[in-house]
């Protein structure tokens, strides 16, 4: 019975046995199990292979020589000592911890007590190879970071502008909104502003150069607002600033107009940037956001309309200038329709020839009696393509009534000022060939001004053209020289054959004694490229003789005649012709007497 029993307890115990050694070699940690006296009392496969332990080292039972080799593999073998035997004078304590390996691998440890019934036997240290686990999670934190890093630059670029770095329009509207529905009471003003004429800058310097001065100007509209103030780019050269709670935003618009004087140094050329702004602010009668900017829009061309490089504050009288303009554009149209576009001329003397030798065509708008400036009526006739048949009246007109004058002389000429508009449309040679074979004049006795803004942006429409019409012997003069962003050195490139300096160079000279190195240096390089020379807006004798002196080829101004209607032209051609001649006379007695 005994023995029955015996052997039963046995068998029991074999099979728990067995179990346990299946179960020690079926996980995957590592089991190394040390007993009471240091000696390995049991190990499972894996542990050695983790390790990397020869298996001859494991059978000596020799805990030392085992630990020592342990030792040697780890990134910080005095950490994992003092661990060691920390937990060898404390026999039932547990612990766990992760070990890091010198070649990156890493293993998690745990460590606890074995006991018997109450009685503490040994020590069960388990070990886990974590590397893959601990890679893929490093590697989900760092995408997990590059992700939120992602998202939060896509976020930022949703409100701000590519180029200056500035908000953007979405930005701008947020704000606004959200500063509107704030505390009543608190201010509100919205400037919206605009480089004056930036599609120049842009076409002569290069998109490069336009590029580099908005994140100039970015940058000054930046530094003349507090750090609160939204400033945006609304696309193109148009930006806007939102003041909330400003005390006084006419200074702070002040201070941007000022800002901007400053010159802008691109790639070694100087330039002033100059904008037009308009001011809105929240009032009793302009409380929502589309309102105020509007009346800030209306505004910004209020301040354009009076000159540009200023800023103007909202008032309701500038909404009737705006229905005026409308109205001007209705107005004009009628004046076309109805023959109320008339033309009146110029004499243009020869300073060589002591004559006329041309005559400048320009528009004047019949109205009530009255006759209306082309100032007032060009640039709305532009605007609305009204030009192109204005152009072409003003054309027909001249060849008409100067045909005559003309006919008279081959040497003779008539000018007519042609728009960018007119060359847009591409045919306007074949028009004008066949206006001038209409009234019998001669191509060759044809001028057609154009100022330099024709060429700005050109796909060659413009130069096709021009090139055109000069060789059927049209001449081709550059308008207004020297006004805007023109630069004397591109003068080389363009197809034509007169330059006609602007008014405002010629009211330089005052007495003729003064220093004029730019108007010189204009009158010297064109002559250099082979073209000739007309200074407008000649006024009075001492300019006239100052040009003549120079050898400026033609002379044009109040001083020989005003504009004239037909009918009256031929006293102030006599009139221009005297004049030019008794000058050329002084000017050689003068010369004469100098000798
Ligand atoms: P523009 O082609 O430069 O014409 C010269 C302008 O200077 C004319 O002004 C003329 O009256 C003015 N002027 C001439 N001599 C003097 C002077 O001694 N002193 C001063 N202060 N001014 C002088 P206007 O006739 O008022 O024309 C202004 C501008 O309107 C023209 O400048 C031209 O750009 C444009 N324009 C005139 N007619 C036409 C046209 O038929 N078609 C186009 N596209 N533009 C035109
Ligand atoms: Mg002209
Ligand atoms: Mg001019």
């Amino acid at each position: 019975m005994s023995t029955f029993a015996h052997t039963e307890e046995d068998a029991r115990l074999r099979q728990a046995l067995s179990l346990l050694s299946a179960t020690l070699e079926s996980t995957a940690d590592g089991i190394l199990v040390v007993g009471a006296d240091g000696r390995i009392s049991s190990l499972n496969n894996q542990f050695l292979s983790m390790w990397g332990i020869p298996r001859e080292l494991a059978a000596t039972g020799d805990n030392e020589a085992l630990l020592a080799f342990v030792l040697g593999q780890l990134a910080n073998p005095d950490q994992f000592l003092a661990k060691v035997n920390a937990l060898f004078a404390d026999p039932e304590a547990e612990s766990h911890d992760v070990l890091h390996f010198r070649d990156g691998r890493i293993f998690e440890r745990y460590s606890r007590p074995q006991q018997v019934d109450d009685r503490v036997v040994g020590r069960v240290w388990s070990f886990r190879d974590v590397t893959e686990a601990r890679r893929a999670q490093d590697r989900i934190t760092q995408a997990m970071a590059a992700l939120a890093a992602q998202a939060s630059q896509l976020k930022a670029l949703a409100f701000q502008d590519a180029l200056t770095g500035l908000s953007n329009r979405q930005l701008f509207e947020d704000r606004l909104a959200y500063a509107l529905a704030g505390p009543c009471g608190t201010a509100v003003d919205v400037l919206l502003l605009d480089l004056d004429d930036f599609k120049e800058v842009n076409d002569i310097h290069g998109h490069h150069a336009g590029d580099q001065m908005l994140i100039e100007v970015g940058r000054r509209l930046r530094a003349s607002v507090r750090p609160s103030d939204v400033v945006a780019r609304l696309g193109g050269d148009e930006f806007v600033i939102l003041l909330v709670g400003s005390l006084d935003a006419d200074a702070a618009a002040a201070r941007i107009v000022e800002s901007l004087k400053a010159p802008v140094w691109l790639d070694g050329t100087m330039l002033r940037p100059s904008l037009s702004m308009g001011l809105a602010s929240i009032s009793d009668d302009a409380v929502d956001a589309s309102e105020l900017v509007r009346r800030a829009d209306i505004a910004m061309y209020a301040a354009k309309a009076a000159g540009k490089n200023r800023y103007l504050r909202f008032r309701p009288e500038m909404l009737s200038a705006l229905l005026e303009r409308t109205q001007l554009e209705a107005g004009l149209r009628a004046a076309v329709d109805s023959g109320e576009i008339v033309v009146h001329y110029q004499p243009i003397v020869s300073s060589r020839l002591g004559t006329v030798v041309k005559v400048e065509a320009l528009a004047r708008w019949e109205r009530d009696g009255a006759l209306v400036p082309p100032e007032q009526f060009i640039p709305t006739a532009e605007r609305s393509g009204l030009i192109v048949e204005i152009g072409t009246e003003v054309l027909l007109r001249g060849c008409t009534e100067l045909k005559a004058w003309l006919a008279a002389d081959p040497t003779r000429s008539l000018a007519v000022n042609v728009s960018g508009v007119q060359l847009q449309q591409g045919h306007f040679p074949e028009l004008l060939f066949a206006t001038a074979g209409s009234c019998g004049v001669d191509p060759h006795q044809l001028v057609v001004e154009v100022t330099e803004s024709v060429f700005f942006d050109d796909d060659c429409q413009v130069r096709r053209q021009l090139a055109q019409l000069r060789s059927a012997g049209v001449r081709v003069a550059l308008d207004d020289f020297g006004t805007g962003y023109s630069s004397l050195g591109r003068l080389q490139e363009l197809p034509v054959d007169t330059l006609k300096i602007d008014q405002s160079f010629v009211a330089m000279i005052r007495t003729g004694q003064e220093r004029l190195p730019i108007l010189n240096s204009m009158i010297d390089m064109a002559h250099g490229l082979g073209l000739t020379v007309t200074a407008e807006g000649v006024e009075t004798r001492e300019q006239a003789e100052y040009l003549v002196r120079r050898g400026c080829d033609s002379l044009q101004g109040f001083l020989f005649s005003r504009p004239q209607p037909a009918d009256t032209l031929p006293e102030a051609l006599a009139a221009s012709a005297r004049t030019i001649s008794d000058l050329r006379a002084d000017t050689a007695a003068q010369t004469l007497r100098v000798l």
